[in-house]
């Protein structure tokens, strides 16, 4: 595995590998994937099944979905399955009966499936539930595509720093940050000025704010550009996603909240720039498909023929901006806040945002109730002034814990309260 490359802010601070070692290019690999039956997971599978002869499949996970992870451990001969669900292992192992693929279930199961050895493993659980999955990946220095963003939310500045004392590449396949990780290779630290992460503004980019607050689900899941899994979709309309892709950006790269810009660009065809010292911008384009950053991490470092399309410039002919608006969207001002005030801050602000996304989901609070969940629990949480450093996953998921019991026990007063 190509895990000689140098290091763009130092082994302390970042894991991502901001130089490219064409001499570290590896033969086949075996990889894992992590989430194989979501939308993500969907699109590595396509990447896979694109290129047999050099990948093998060590092991496929789901949440609950026996017929589609069989399926996919069948096709791809994977050496192990497992569902999360405790109660559907007899269900898998009579699905996968006949074939050589172990099976497992559990959350137990699912950090195995980590933990066995394949070279590349795709973080794409949605929620803060992949954290302890990925660390297990990351812990044994693997080659790591983190598609996965809550988990890092979660988990703070020390999910980057086990990386690289573990010797882990963090491959970041998220369209923007893989769009920055290809970017930033364009200078050195010193002479970066800024990141600007790139969003489409989602279904209610134009409305006001009555109509915001009121919004449906089946609105907030007609998602102008991408096909995503539902909670993302939702974090779309919300702008939650935006400022989840704000921390991650922090963590991922290193860069303090100054350092991070957000820009509407309603075609979602820039992903994100670098500007450098001397003015500079570094841009990475592409069609909206996530196969194209999941192509690029699954490559790494070298690149392989993609399946996506090409980019007509001229058929699109415009690529609009616009400043983000932080009053109808506040969960974008919410993750610069959380962001700054550190020390667990973005754990609190996702795990409130999950639970305040379920509650939509349910019928149980508005639309405009998400931020102000999200608001509501972030106060609390500050007002309460237990703020040390998180170190571990378990004091990252006892911090989540904390947060999700408050955000629960806000909920009925979101409710009542219109904006
Ligand atoms: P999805 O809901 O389509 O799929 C999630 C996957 O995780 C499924 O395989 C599901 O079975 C599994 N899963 C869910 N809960 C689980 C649990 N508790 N334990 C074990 N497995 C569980 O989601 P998605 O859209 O593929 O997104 C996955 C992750 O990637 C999210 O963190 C999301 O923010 C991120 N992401 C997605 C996109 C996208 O285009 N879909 C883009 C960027 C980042
Ligand atoms: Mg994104």
């Amino acid at each position: 595995m190509a895990s000689a490359a140098v290091l763009w802010f130092g082994e302390a601070m970042s894991a991502v590998p901001l130089r490219n070692n064409k001499a570290a290019a590896s033969a086949a690999r075996s990889v894992t994937v992590l989430g194989a039956t979501g939308s993500i997971g969907d699109s590595t599978m396509d990447l896979l099944r694109g290129a047999r002869d050099r990948y093998r499949v060590e092991a496929l996970t789901a949440n609950s979905n026996v017929e589609a992870l069989a399926k996919l451990a069948r096709e791809f001969g994977a050496r192990f399955a497992a569902i999360a669900d405790p109660a559907r292992l007899g269900e898998l192992k009579d699905a996968l009966a006949g074939t050589r693929t172990e099976c497992g279930a559990g959350e137990s199961a699912i950090i195995e499936a980590a933990a066995r050895p394949a070279d590349w493993v795709m973080a794409a659980v949605s929620g803060a539930a992949g954290l302890k999955p990925a660390l297990a990946a990351v812990d044994r220095g693997a080659a790591v595509a983190l598609a996965n963003k809550e988990c890092l939310v979660c988990a703070g500045d020390f999910f980057m720093q086990r990386a690289a004392k573990a010797g882990a590449c963090i491959l970041p396949a998220d369209s923007e940050h893989n769009a920055l990780f290809q970017a930033l290779s364009s200078g050195n630290r010193e002479e970066l000025m800024r990141v600007i992460i790139t969003a489409s503004g989602g279904p209610f980019r134009t409305w006001a704010p009555a109509d915001i607050e009121q919004a449906t689900l089946e609105q907030a899941l007609k998602h102008p550009n991408w096909s995503m899994g539902r909670k993302i979709t939702i974090d779309s309309a919300s702008m939650m996603n935006k400022g989840l892709e704000v921390i991650e950006a922090s963590y991922l790269f290193a860069l303090t909240p100054d350092e991070i810009d957000v820009l509407v660009h309603p075609q979602s065809i820039i992903h994100g720039m670098v500007e450098f010292s001397d003015r500079s911008v570094v841009a990475q384009l592409g069609t909206p498909d996530m196969r194209i950053p999941i192509a690029h991490c699954l490559g790494w470092p070298d690149r392989i023929v993609g399946p996506s399309a090409k980019l007509d410039l001229a058929k699109i002919g415009q690529l609009t901006f616009e400043a983000p608006d932080f009053e109808r969207f506040p969960a974008l001002r919410l993750a610069y806040e959380a962001l700054r005030t550190g020390r667990g801050a973005t754990t609190v602000y996702n795990a409130a945002n999950e639970i305040a996304v379920s509650a939509f989901v349910a019928g149980q609070i508005r639309f405009g109730g998400i931020a102000r969940l999200v608001e509501a629990t972030l106060n609390d949480w500050i007002r309460g002034g237990n703020r040390s450093p998180l170190t571990s996953a378990d004091d990252a998921i006892s911090v989540d814990h904390v947060a999700r019991n408050k955000a629960a026990s806000l909920l009925p007063q979101i409710a009542l309260k219109a904006s």
